[in-house]
Protein backbone atom coordinates (compact mmCIF):
# COMPACT_ATOMS: atom_id res chain seq x y z
CA UNK A 1 0.00 0.00 0.00
CA UNK A 2 2.55 2.55 0.98
CA UNK A 3 6.69 1.86 -0.02
CA UNK A 4 9.08 4.23 0.48
CA UNK A 5 12.48 4.03 -0.18
CA UNK A 6 15.50 5.87 0.38
CA UNK A 7 13.92 8.95 0.89
CA UNK A 8 15.58 12.70 1.71
CA UNK A 9 13.95 15.54 2.87
CA UNK A 10 16.18 18.82 3.20
CA UNK A 11 14.54 22.04 4.41
CA UNK A 12 16.56 25.31 3.13
CA UNK A 13 16.88 27.77 5.49
CA UNK A 14 18.78 31.48 4.97
CA UNK A 15 21.86 30.41 6.08
CA UNK A 16 22.28 26.38 6.11
CA UNK A 17 20.60 22.85 5.15
CA UNK A 18 18.68 20.80 7.25
CA UNK A 19 19.15 17.25 6.25
CA UNK A 20 15.55 16.23 8.07
CA UNK A 21 15.06 12.68 6.47
CA UNK A 22 18.66 10.96 5.08
CA UNK A 23 17.12 7.66 3.33
CA UNK A 24 14.26 6.38 4.79
CA UNK A 25 12.77 2.91 3.96
CA UNK A 26 9.52 2.02 5.08
CA UNK A 27 6.49 0.19 3.97
CA UNK A 28 2.71 -0.59 5.02
CA UNK A 29 0.79 -3.66 4.05
CA UNK A 30 -2.98 -2.95 3.42
CA UNK A 31 -4.71 -3.91 6.62
CA UNK A 32 -1.73 -3.56 8.72
CA UNK A 33 -0.42 -0.62 10.62
CA UNK A 34 2.73 0.76 11.35
CA UNK A 35 4.06 2.73 14.53
CA UNK A 36 6.90 5.34 14.03
CA UNK A 37 8.45 6.35 17.20
CA UNK A 38 11.28 9.44 17.91
CA UNK A 39 12.19 11.83 20.60
CA UNK A 40 11.27 15.28 18.98
CA UNK A 41 12.90 16.64 16.01
CA UNK A 42 14.26 13.15 14.67
CA UNK A 43 11.91 13.64 11.38
CA UNK A 44 8.72 11.98 12.04
CA UNK A 45 6.36 14.50 11.26
CA UNK A 46 8.51 15.67 8.11
CA UNK A 47 8.03 11.77 7.01
CA UNK A 48 4.22 12.51 7.06
CA UNK A 49 4.96 15.52 5.22
CA UNK A 50 6.54 14.06 2.55
CA UNK A 51 4.03 11.41 2.01
CA UNK A 52 1.69 13.51 1.05
CA UNK A 53 3.61 16.27 -0.14
CA UNK A 54 2.14 18.87 2.75
CA UNK A 55 5.88 19.97 3.56
CA UNK A 56 6.49 23.98 2.99
CA UNK A 57 8.12 24.62 -0.40
CA UNK A 58 11.75 25.11 1.27
CA UNK A 59 11.60 21.36 1.51
CA UNK A 60 13.11 19.34 -1.13
CA UNK A 61 11.93 15.69 -1.13
CA UNK A 62 14.31 12.71 -3.34
CA UNK A 63 13.53 8.78 -3.24
CA UNK A 64 10.60 7.45 -3.93
CA UNK A 65 7.14 7.00 -2.09
CA UNK A 66 4.80 4.62 -4.03
CA UNK A 67 1.28 4.80 -2.54
CA UNK A 68 -0.76 1.75 -4.43
CA UNK A 69 2.03 1.91 -7.08
CA UNK A 70 1.82 5.38 -7.84
CA UNK A 71 4.54 7.91 -6.86
CA UNK A 72 3.58 10.75 -4.60
CA UNK A 73 6.62 13.00 -5.56
CA UNK A 74 5.72 12.74 -9.31
CA UNK A 75 1.47 13.32 -9.23
CA UNK A 76 -0.16 15.89 -10.26
CA UNK A 77 -1.82 18.25 -8.32
CA UNK A 78 -4.67 17.10 -9.38
CA UNK A 79 -4.48 13.71 -8.26
CA UNK A 80 -2.82 14.50 -5.52
CA UNK A 81 -6.32 16.49 -4.33
CA UNK A 82 -8.11 13.47 -4.67
CA UNK A 83 -5.28 10.81 -3.05
CA UNK A 84 -5.38 13.23 0.07
CA UNK A 85 -8.59 12.55 0.93
CA UNK A 86 -9.76 9.38 -0.86
CA UNK A 87 -6.69 7.43 -0.47
CA UNK A 88 -4.33 8.41 2.13
CA UNK A 89 -5.68 11.24 5.32
CA UNK A 90 -4.02 12.79 8.12
CA UNK A 91 -5.34 13.00 11.76
CA UNK A 92 -2.98 16.03 12.84
CA UNK A 93 -1.84 16.88 16.11
CA UNK A 94 -4.02 19.02 18.54
CA UNK A 95 -7.44 19.44 17.03
CA UNK A 96 -8.45 22.62 18.89
CA UNK A 97 -5.40 24.49 16.09
CA UNK A 98 -7.07 22.63 12.63
CA UNK A 99 -10.50 23.07 13.31
CA UNK A 100 -12.32 26.59 12.11
CA UNK A 101 -13.33 28.10 15.62
CA UNK A 102 -16.83 29.69 14.08
CA UNK A 103 -18.05 26.92 12.26
CA UNK A 104 -19.91 24.14 13.30
CA UNK A 105 -18.05 20.55 13.27
CA UNK A 106 -20.71 18.93 10.52
CA UNK A 107 -20.06 21.73 8.33
CA UNK A 108 -16.52 20.70 8.64
CA UNK A 109 -16.66 17.28 8.20
CA UNK A 110 -19.46 17.78 5.57
CA UNK A 111 -16.53 19.17 3.40
CA UNK A 112 -14.73 16.84 1.78
CA UNK A 113 -17.91 15.09 1.20
CA UNK A 114 -19.60 17.70 -0.75
CA UNK A 115 -16.21 18.74 -2.56
CA UNK A 116 -14.95 15.07 -3.63
CA UNK A 117 -17.72 12.84 -3.67
CA UNK A 118 -20.20 15.67 -5.28
CA UNK A 119 -23.05 14.45 -2.33
CA UNK A 120 -26.11 16.08 -1.91
CA UNK A 121 -26.75 18.31 1.27
CA UNK A 122 -28.90 15.76 2.77
CA UNK A 123 -26.63 13.16 1.63
CA UNK A 124 -23.77 14.77 3.31
CA UNK A 125 -25.80 15.25 6.67
CA UNK A 126 -26.64 11.64 7.40
CA UNK A 127 -22.93 10.58 6.17
CA UNK A 128 -22.03 13.08 8.85
CA UNK A 129 -24.41 11.97 11.92
CA UNK A 130 -22.93 8.09 10.62
CA UNK A 131 -19.25 9.75 11.66
CA UNK A 132 -20.04 11.26 14.25
CA UNK A 133 -21.53 8.00 15.48
CA UNK A 134 -18.57 5.70 14.48
CA UNK A 135 -16.32 7.87 16.55
CA UNK A 136 -18.63 7.40 19.56
CA UNK A 137 -20.25 11.20 19.24
CA UNK A 138 -24.05 11.68 19.50
CA UNK A 139 -25.31 12.30 15.75
CA UNK A 140 -26.95 15.87 17.11
CA UNK A 141 -23.25 17.28 18.18
CA UNK A 142 -23.13 17.93 14.45
CA UNK A 143 -24.27 20.86 15.06
CA UNK A 144 -21.46 21.80 18.27
CA UNK A 145 -18.91 24.52 17.51
CA UNK A 146 -15.26 23.67 18.60
CA UNK A 147 -15.30 25.40 21.72
CA UNK A 148 -18.29 23.22 22.88
CA UNK A 149 -16.32 20.11 23.23
CA UNK A 150 -14.00 18.68 25.08
CA UNK A 151 -9.95 18.03 23.67
CA UNK A 152 -11.08 14.30 23.10
CA UNK A 153 -14.26 15.06 21.33
CA UNK A 154 -12.65 17.38 19.26
CA UNK A 155 -9.66 14.82 18.38
CA UNK A 156 -12.84 12.11 17.75
CA UNK A 157 -13.96 14.82 15.36
CA UNK A 158 -10.72 14.90 13.50
CA UNK A 159 -10.70 11.43 12.92
CA UNK A 160 -14.08 11.54 11.87
CA UNK A 161 -12.82 14.22 9.22
CA UNK A 162 -10.00 11.98 8.06
CA UNK A 163 -12.64 8.84 7.63
CA UNK A 164 -14.95 11.26 5.30
CA UNK A 165 -13.89 9.83 2.27
CA UNK A 166 -13.45 6.31 3.07
CA UNK A 167 -9.53 6.36 2.41
CA UNK A 168 -7.77 3.05 2.76
CA UNK A 169 -4.71 4.92 4.39
CA UNK A 170 -5.04 7.07 7.63
CA UNK A 171 -1.48 8.75 8.85
CA UNK A 172 -2.17 9.89 12.54
CA UNK A 173 1.01 12.86 13.45
CA UNK A 174 0.31 12.02 17.51
CA UNK A 175 -3.14 12.23 17.44
CA UNK A 176 -3.37 11.59 21.54
CA UNK A 177 0.01 13.86 22.58
CA UNK A 178 -2.44 16.66 23.76
CA UNK A 179 -5.12 14.37 25.77
CA UNK A 180 -4.94 13.12 29.30
CA UNK A 181 -4.35 9.27 29.74
CA UNK A 182 -7.34 8.30 30.29
CA UNK A 183 -9.11 9.90 26.66
CA UNK A 184 -6.05 8.89 25.43
CA UNK A 185 -6.56 5.03 25.47
CA UNK A 186 -9.94 6.02 24.23
CA UNK A 187 -9.00 7.42 21.13
CA UNK A 188 -6.34 4.88 20.57
CA UNK A 189 -9.02 1.99 21.04
CA UNK A 190 -10.83 3.97 18.75
CA UNK A 191 -8.46 4.09 16.07
CA UNK A 192 -7.45 1.06 16.25
CA UNK A 193 -10.89 -0.47 16.10
CA UNK A 194 -11.90 1.64 13.00
CA UNK A 195 -8.56 0.15 11.19
CA UNK A 196 -9.31 -3.34 11.96
CA UNK A 197 -12.67 -3.48 11.32
CA UNK A 198 -12.63 -1.38 8.40
CA UNK A 199 -8.92 -3.21 6.57
CA UNK A 200 -7.32 0.28 6.49
CA UNK A 201 -3.71 0.93 6.83
CA UNK A 202 -2.58 3.22 9.35
CA UNK A 203 0.75 4.75 9.85
CA UNK A 204 0.60 6.29 13.73
CA UNK A 205 3.25 8.84 14.80
CA UNK A 206 4.15 9.07 18.53
CA UNK A 207 6.99 9.62 20.65
CA UNK A 208 5.77 7.11 23.15
CA UNK A 209 7.20 3.62 22.55
CA UNK A 210 4.26 1.71 24.58
CA UNK A 211 1.12 3.40 23.29
CA UNK A 212 2.74 2.33 19.59
CA UNK A 213 3.75 -1.20 20.71
CA UNK A 214 -0.10 -1.24 22.10
CA UNK A 215 -1.79 -0.28 18.71
CA UNK A 216 0.81 -1.20 16.00
CA UNK A 217 1.82 -4.37 14.14
CA UNK A 218 5.37 -2.88 13.47
CA UNK A 219 7.32 -0.62 14.80
CA UNK A 220 10.12 1.71 12.92
CA UNK A 221 12.37 3.98 15.45
CA UNK A 222 13.55 6.86 14.30
CA UNK A 223 16.65 9.16 14.99
CA UNK A 224 18.10 12.30 13.48
CA UNK A 225 16.37 11.48 10.58
CA UNK A 226 16.91 7.79 9.74
CA UNK A 227 15.18 4.68 10.83
CA UNK A 228 17.70 3.32 13.32
CA UNK A 229 15.67 -0.06 13.94
CA UNK A 230 12.69 -1.71 12.73
CA UNK A 231 10.46 -4.66 13.11
CA UNK A 232 7.25 -6.70 14.66
CA UNK A 233 5.82 -3.80 17.67
CA UNK A 234 5.98 -6.15 20.35
CA UNK A 235 9.24 -7.65 19.91
CA UNK A 236 11.11 -4.15 19.27
CA UNK A 237 9.54 -2.96 22.19
CA UNK A 238 10.36 -6.19 24.40
CA UNK A 239 13.46 -6.94 23.03
CA UNK A 240 15.00 -3.46 21.11
CA UNK A 241 18.19 -3.96 19.29
CA UNK A 242 19.26 -0.43 19.19
CA UNK A 243 20.46 1.63 22.20
CA UNK A 244 18.56 4.41 21.23
CA UNK A 245 14.81 2.12 21.18
CA UNK A 246 16.21 0.43 24.30
CA UNK A 247 16.25 3.69 25.93
CA UNK A 248 12.79 4.61 24.45
CA UNK A 249 11.17 1.72 25.51
CA UNK A 250 12.72 2.30 29.19
CA UNK A 251 11.59 5.88 29.53
CA UNK A 252 7.61 5.06 29.09
CA UNK A 253 6.58 3.11 32.56
CA UNK A 254 3.43 4.40 31.48
CA UNK A 255 1.53 4.60 29.01
CA UNK A 256 1.62 8.83 27.52
CA UNK A 257 3.72 9.97 30.68
CA UNK A 258 4.09 13.76 29.57
CA UNK A 259 7.48 14.31 30.90
CA UNK A 260 8.86 11.41 28.93
CA UNK A 261 8.09 13.77 25.82
CA UNK A 262 12.32 14.80 25.98
CA UNK A 263 14.69 12.71 27.19
CA UNK A 264 13.51 9.36 27.86
CA UNK A 265 14.66 7.80 30.79
CA UNK A 266 18.31 7.26 31.36
CA UNK A 267 19.67 9.69 28.12
CA UNK A 268 20.89 12.85 28.48
CA UNK A 269 20.56 15.78 26.09
CA UNK A 270 18.35 15.91 22.84
CA UNK A 271 18.56 14.81 19.05
CA UNK A 272 20.94 16.63 17.71
CA UNK A 273 20.44 19.21 15.33
CA UNK A 274 20.56 18.33 11.59
CA UNK A 275 22.03 20.60 10.41
CA UNK A 276 24.76 19.83 12.92
CA UNK A 277 24.79 16.28 12.80
CA UNK A 278 28.00 14.49 15.04
CA UNK A 279 30.18 12.03 12.80
CA UNK A 280 29.87 8.43 12.48
CA UNK A 281 26.62 7.12 13.97
CA UNK A 282 24.38 10.13 14.53
CA UNK A 283 23.14 8.73 18.35
CA UNK A 284 26.69 8.10 19.71
CA UNK A 285 27.14 11.22 21.98
CA UNK A 286 24.55 10.14 23.98
CA UNK A 287 24.74 6.29 23.28
CA UNK A 288 25.58 4.38 26.52
CA UNK A 289 27.44 1.75 24.97
CA UNK A 290 28.69 3.43 22.40
CA UNK A 291 32.46 2.04 21.00
CA UNK A 292 35.32 4.03 19.57
CA UNK A 293 34.19 2.91 15.91
CA UNK A 294 30.83 4.38 16.66
CA UNK A 295 32.32 8.08 16.17
CA UNK A 296 33.53 7.43 12.72
CA UNK A 297 31.69 4.58 11.11
CA UNK A 298 28.58 5.32 9.23
CA UNK A 299 26.23 2.19 10.42
CA UNK A 300 23.55 0.80 7.78
CA UNK A 301 20.56 -0.53 8.56
CA UNK A 302 21.63 -4.65 9.47
CA UNK A 303 19.17 -7.67 9.45
CA UNK A 304 18.79 -8.84 13.12
CA UNK A 305 16.01 -11.53 11.59
CA UNK A 306 13.96 -11.46 8.64
CA UNK A 307 11.71 -9.18 9.98
CA UNK A 308 13.96 -7.02 11.84
CA UNK A 309 16.95 -4.78 11.18
CA UNK A 310 18.87 -2.37 13.47
CA UNK A 311 21.80 0.46 12.76
CA UNK A 312 24.25 -0.73 15.25
CA UNK A 313 27.84 -1.92 14.97
CA UNK A 314 26.59 -4.51 18.01
CA UNK A 315 24.14 -6.00 15.53
CA UNK A 316 26.36 -6.53 11.93
CA UNK A 317 28.44 -9.25 13.47
CA UNK A 318 25.82 -11.46 14.22
CA UNK A 319 24.59 -10.62 10.84
CA UNK A 320 27.81 -10.83 9.08
CA UNK A 321 28.71 -14.18 10.53
CA UNK A 322 26.14 -15.63 8.25
CA UNK A 323 27.52 -14.99 4.70
CA UNK A 324 23.78 -14.60 3.75
CA UNK A 325 23.50 -11.34 5.15
CA UNK A 326 23.60 -7.92 3.87
CA UNK A 327 22.63 -4.60 4.62
CA UNK A 328 19.24 -4.19 4.07
P1 LIG B 1 9.42 15.45 14.70
O1 LIG B 1 8.06 15.43 14.10
O2 LIG B 1 10.04 14.10 14.85
O3 LIG B 1 9.45 16.22 15.98
P2 LIG B 1 10.10 17.20 12.49
O4 LIG B 1 9.89 16.40 11.26
O5 LIG B 1 9.06 18.18 12.88
O6 LIG B 1 10.41 16.22 13.70
O7 LIG B 1 11.48 17.99 12.36
C1 LIG B 1 12.68 17.37 11.94
C2 LIG B 1 13.79 18.40 11.86
O8 LIG B 1 13.53 19.29 10.80
C3 LIG B 1 13.91 19.26 13.12
O9 LIG B 1 15.27 19.49 13.38
C4 LIG B 1 13.21 20.53 12.73
O10 LIG B 1 13.77 21.62 13.44
C5 LIG B 1 13.53 20.63 11.27
N1 LIG B 1 12.46 21.34 10.54
C6 LIG B 1 11.13 21.04 10.52
N2 LIG B 1 10.44 21.91 9.73
C7 LIG B 1 11.37 22.78 9.25
C8 LIG B 1 11.32 23.91 8.37
N3 LIG B 1 10.16 24.29 7.81
N4 LIG B 1 12.47 24.56 8.09
C9 LIG B 1 13.65 24.17 8.64
N5 LIG B 1 13.78 23.11 9.46
C10 LIG B 1 12.67 22.42 9.77
MG1 LIG C 1 6.19 16.08 14.89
Amino acid sequence: MLEISDLTVTYRTASYEVPALRGVDLSVAPGRSLGIAGESGCGKSTLVGAVLRLLPRTATATGRILFEGEDVLEMSWGRLRAVRWAGASIVFQGAMHSLNPVQRIGGQIAEPILLHEKATEAAARRRVGELLEQVGLPAARANAHPHELSGGQRQRVMIAMALACSPRLIIADEPTTALDVMIQAQVLTLLQNLVASRGLGLVMISHDLSVLSSVCDDLAVMYAGRVVENGPAAEVFTDPRHPYSEALAAAFPVIGDPRSRRNPRGLAGDPPDPALLPGGCAFHPRCPVALPECATADIALWRVDPFRSAACVRVRPVASARSEEAPV
